[in-house]
């Protein structure tokens, strides 16, 4: 199929993000406003003027960065993203860029941050996500359900985790569509899982969909057990999971099992390296074992991607067929975590099916 052809398909085909972070899902353009704003109205001194000067939150093509280099990225964006002005501004900018990619709805995923220099709060960081995203549906010109999923960042502790479980029961219970679950993540390289694992029980028992970043790096196999007990109601990589990669044969094993979902985000992979390339993708092992898998941007700020091209350099690197693009868009439908929206999803994908077919 031509590049081109595929690419427009791609673009044009309501689509499903499963797995974005808010701050790694922020544009070029938006962080150019954002460190423009840190830098005049903020005033800051000259040794944080330091800590923006050369910013470049975009890994433009070729120029491949480490895991670490990547988490270090994220220290520069939580400089300038200070207080509940420009998480305001970000949650909005990045609600628009994915409404205008095609995507009809949105799982959002941040970790509620306080600043007391600015005097943001958990709350107040939460209550203002919101509010972007309030605003990004009211303007735009498409049509975007978004929810959220507040993040445990395992760095943070136990406490931290089990103080963002309650602050995701508390505002499902006073706002029940807004947020819908819990996302684990965080620089897989730090945080104890056996002391965490309490905080997640809890969600999974408070009735919190949970989605869990798990064997991102290699030799984790006893942690990767330990979140698979749970078990999550989806997987967020999982690219050191299978025995051909380093995992055991029974944590494989309880992943098809259970047919946990499986959040794959092939660029941001790549581009850390935790897969030499495409081609290479563990999307070619459950894709032919049909398993449920989803494709996701993961952070496409900083990956420099867009979920349609996500679909395109899928479909290019496993062959896959128009009709396979559609099926997997169609397939996200059965994952998502907010189960009341699913008729009108699916609803919404049929009726742009038969809008496509030739006549
Ligand atoms: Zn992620």
């Amino acid at each position: 199929m031509a590049e081109q052809y595929v690419k427009d398909v791609c673009k044009r085909l309501p689509k499903l993000e499963l797995h974005a972070h808010l701050n790694g899902s922020i544009s070029s353009s938006t962080m150019r406003k954002l460190v423009e704003r840190y830098r005049q109205t903020l005033k800051q001194s000259s040794s944080d003027f330091s800590v923006t000067h050369g910013w470049t939150t975009t890994i433009h093509k070729g120029n491949k960065r480490t895991l670490k280099e990547c988490f270090a990225m994220f220290k520069i964006i939580h400089t300038v993203v200070c207080d509940e002005e420009a998480v305001t501004m970000v949650a909005r900018d990045v609600v628009c860029d994915f409404a205008a990619d095609g995507i009809i709805y949105l799982e959002l995923r941040s970790t509620p941050r306080c600043n007391p220099s600015t005097g943001m709060t958990k709350i107040s960081y939460i209550e203002a996500v919101w509010k972007g995203v309030e605003q990004a549906v009211a303007e735009s010109n498409f049509s975007i359900d978004v929810r959220l999923l507040l993040s445990i960042d395992r760095s943070r502790g136990a406490a931290d985790a089990l103080d963002t479980v309650e602050l995701a029961k508390e505002y499902r219970k006073s706002s029940p569509t807004n947020v819908v679950g819990i996302d684990f993540s965080g620089n897989p390289e730090v945080g104890n899982v056996r002391e965490l694992l309490p905080a997640l029980k809890y969600a999974k028992e408070s009735g919190l969909k949970v989605s869990i970043h798990l064997a991102e790096v290699p030799d984790v196999n006893n942690e990767t057990s330990l979140l698979l007990s749970l078990p999550p109601d989806r997987i967020g990589h999982g690219t050191f999971l299978l025995p051909s990669n380093g995992g055991t044969i029974e944590n494989m094993e309880l992943v098809t099992n259970y047919k946990i979902p499986i959040e794959l985000c092939l660029t941001s992979n790549v581009k850390c390296h935790t897969v030499p390339s495409y081609d290479q993708h563990q999307f070619g092992f459950w894709i032919n074992r049909a398993h449920p898998i989803v494709i996701c941007t993961d952070d496409k700020g900083i990956f420099s991607t867009t979920l349609s091209e996500e679909y395109q350099v899928t479909a290019q690197t496993f062959g896959l067929s128009i009709s396979d693009i559609r099926e997997l868009s169609k397939q996200a439908v059965d994952y998502v975590f907010d189960e009341d929206l699913k008729t009108k999803l699916r609803e919404k994908l049929e009726s742009d099916g038969i809008k496509s077919r030739p006549h």
